[in-house]
């Protein structure tokens, strides 16, 4: 039983909440609250996630929803998609190098979907499921093996991009 306080507490995006899945024991994971797994993080203890307790595993939400932003990651997964942003993030936050003038915000996001782009049609697949919270740990050692071995930049990946419109 729900007290009325309780419903108050909770937004209706998370109410209408979608079923989430461990991928490690494909249990049903439920939605916790931030503080159970950063305690130490206060800004953090009010947002949703979904959690499975037995493999230490999680994944946050959209803001202000209860969409998840991928599959549930562990410790190791967690690491791995760490490694792909690290490899992966300079090659649109660095955007400045690649296009002249004032580098806006509409700037970085079309640089932002380049380098996706590019690295989807590396991967080998498609665009929309080019999302670091949807891979896996071995899709995370390819991406950050691609990025190192064929080392693109914003701006070998602008000129990507444009051959590829081209073409
Ligand atoms: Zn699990």
């Amino acid at each position: 039983m729900v007290t009325e306080h309780q419903v108050s507490m909770v937004s209706p995006a998370i109410v209408a909440r979608p079923s989430v899945v461990c991928p490690y024991c494909e249990c049903p994971a439920p939605l916790v609250r931030g503080k159970l797994i950063y305690p130490r993080w206060p800004d953090l203890w009010e947002k949703p996630f979904y959690m499975c307790i037995a493999d230490r595993a999680w994944v946050g939400c959209h803001e202000g929803t209860a969409k998840p932003l991928g599959r549930l990651a562990d410790s190791a997964l967690r690491q791995a998609k760490q490694s792909v942003h690290s490899a992966f993030d300079p090659l649109w936050q660095a955007a400045h190098d690649a296009y002249e003038g004032a580098v806006s915000d509409r700037v970085y996001r079309i640089a932002r979907h380049r380098a996706y782009a590019w690295l989807a049609a590396h991967l080998g697949i498609a665009r929309d499921e080019c999302h670091v919270g949807m891979f896996d740990v071995t899709t995370c050692t390819r991406a950050v093996d691609l990025i190192r071995t064929l080392a693109p930049t914003p701006k070998t990946i602008r000129a990507w991009a444009k051959a590829r419109r081209g073409a």
